[in-house]
């Protein structure tokens, strides 16, 4: 039986008005036509336009991050509370360039989890290793620590309503795939961290693969045992790419 993948854009800090607009039109058509479970997490000003265009689709869609606090003096910041209002589903925390770039902790990562499911969304909590961590055999430590502390507090039915995705800091961006065995291994351990702690299985959680996932290695890389789907940056941005990994058909 064929199964049944999430794929899920991050169109990150790209994209007008002018170029969004088909884009979205797209994505519901190829959503709606599609066997996996298709998603695109968009930048906030088009949150409006992605309810508008996507609501009446089999789409989800959400935005790349949010504060955790409901509202106050915090200029320039998005409150959990705004998203509602838009049909908002999916949230991204804790993406690996929030965490080197806005300085994300762990600590952050988990507050906003508990915020976001409070919310009724589905936190797409990120983790992953940096080149050094993986050269130095640190990888699985740093993905036990990241995986522990993101999901201290949450229970059994919590991380079964979450997705998560492991992303190799050193494959995001570069063009640099982690092999599929690497990614097996990784998100084979990081859900039976999960599982052990909630006495859950394996099939219970829903982990994806992020970093360079492209038309040429998507099946290769999904049609691995414990890969629930992909998180897809760069390669989203070209419909006919995004459109190809959507229909990717592994057993
Ligand atoms: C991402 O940023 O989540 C990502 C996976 O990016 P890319 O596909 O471009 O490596």
């Amino acid at each position: 039986m064929a199964k049944k993948l999430y794929l899920i854009g991050n169109l990150k800090m790209n994209m007008t008005r002018q170029e969004i607009e088909p884009y979205l039109d797209s994505v519901a058509e190829v959503a709606n036509n599609a066997n996996n479970v298709v998603g695109v997490c968009v930048p906030f000003v088009y949150l409006c336009m992605a309810n508008k265009k996507l609501s009446n689709s089999k789409a989800l869609y959400g935005v790349q991050n949010m504060n955790s606090k409901e509202s106050g003096a915090y200029t320039g910041e998005i409150s959990p509370k705004m998203l509602q209002d838009f049909g908002t589903k999916l949230v991204i925390i804790g993406h690996s360039e929030r965490r080197q770039m806005y300085n994300e902790t762990d600590a952050s990562v988990n507050e906003k989890n508990k915020v976001a499911l409070s919310y009724g969304y589905t936190p797409i909590m990120c983790f992953g290793e940096t080149i050094d961590e993986r050269e130095q055999g640190r990888e699985f430590d740093r993905v036990r620590s990241q995986i522990e502390l993101g999901i201290d507090g949450l229970t059994a039915e919590d991380v079964k309503r979450m997705i998560f995705a492991y992303e190799p800091i050193w494959a995001i961006g570069t063009g640099k795939t982690a092999t599929s065995d690497q990614a097996q291994e990784i998100i084979s351990f990081a859900k039976g961290i999960i599982a052990e702690k909630y006495g859950i299985k394996n099939e219970d959680i829903v982990m994806l693969y992020g970093g360079s996932l492209k038309p040429s290695n998507a099946t290769d890389i999904l049609s691995k045992k414990d890969i629930d789907g992909g998180l897809i940056g760069g390669a989203c941005l070209k419909m006919e790419d995004f459109k190809s990994i959507i229909y990717t058909n592994v057993e």
